[in-house]
């Protein structure tokens, strides 16, 4: 496995490369999740490339950058444990030069729910990721369900940009009791990693009602509420039941919806999404 972190290595260590090639772009701190990333990479390419950035410019919170969890060293790990052909770790001089001052910004798609609550994410996770596609030339990228409206903005820019790359979209890893994977689990004290496991149970509450002919944006939502409310740990930052293809708002599910919640558990915000199919 190759370990590069100037632009000029990589673009060596690429030209090595047997083509096609995967990227699968993560922030690092590595669990399971981002695992299965890269084993369906290496299912569909043959050579896999992951990077490895704590991306500052999609942070809107300093506090979330600060106590965001690293461990390169066991990431590197990892990764040469699956068989992973090139490992990009750049620094921020590497992403963002001194006198930085171009920005990747996608429209409507990334306005909402994270959009919303998060200003200037996908501003931060478009630029990055368009710079990683530059950088590294992959024929295919992959990309966590676990994120469902990062896959719909990077889809959108890739469509919009004429990037010649496949994206694809991998089912979320869970833990045993349902909670999605996610580096900032680490962040949760026991009694919250058990009370966490109310945005999996809202979730499944809400599927229920579906498969049982629910088709009301709203009771669906309520339904939710009242099962995150009843959970003294958790605190609401949004939920949704939209349209997976625009991310809007529906009053009533005519086909498909996708369901998606991000919670505080305390200090940490979770998010977990379900796509309702008829
Ligand atoms: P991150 O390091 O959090 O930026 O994640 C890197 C990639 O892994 C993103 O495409 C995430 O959507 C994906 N990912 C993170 N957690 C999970 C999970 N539990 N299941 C599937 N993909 C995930």
């Amino acid at each position: 496995m190759i370990r590069v972190e100037s632009l000029n290595d990589l673009w060596q260590a690429r030209e090595s490369l047997d083509e096609p090639v995967a990227i699968v772009p993560t922030m690092g701190f590595l669990h399971e999740g981002h695992l299965s990333l890269v084993r369906a990479a290496k299912k569909r390419a043959t050579s896999v490339v992951v990077s490895i950035f704590v991306n500052p410019t999609q942070f809107n919170q300093e506090t979330d950058l600060e106590v965001y969890p690293r461990d390169v060293e066991r990431d590197l790990a990892l990764l040469e444990n699956e068989g992973v052909d090139l490992v990009w770790i750049p620094t921020n001089e590497v992403m963002y030069p001194p006198g930085f001052q171009t920005w990747v910004e996608v429209g409507e798609i990334a306005n909402p729910l994270e959009g919303e609550k998060r200003p200037g994410h996908f501003k931060g996770v478009a630029t990055v990721v368009s710079k990683l596609f530059t950088a590294v030339q992959p024929q295919i990228a992959f990309f966590g369900q676990k994120d469902a409206q990062q896959v719909a903005v990077i889809k959108q820019m890739t469509r919009d940009l004429n990037f010649p790359i496949e994206i694809v979209a991998v089912p979320i890893a869970r833990e045993n009791d349902g909670l999605a994977m996610s580096s900032r689990n680490v962040n949760l004290n026991p009694e919250e990693r058990d009370a966490s496991v109310v945005l999996y149970q809202a979730l499944q509450a809400a599927k229920i009602a579906y498969d049982g002919g629910e088709r009301n944006g709203d009771a669906l939502r309520l339904l939710m509420k009242e099962i995150i409310s009843a959970q003294p740990l958790a605190s609401i930052d949004y939920m949704s039941c939209a349209d997976p293809s625009n991310l809007q708002e529906l009053e009533v599910i005519a086909s498909e919806a996708l369901i998606s919640l991000a919670i505080y558990i305390g200090k940490t915000r979770l998010i977990d999404n379900l796509i309702l199919e008829k």
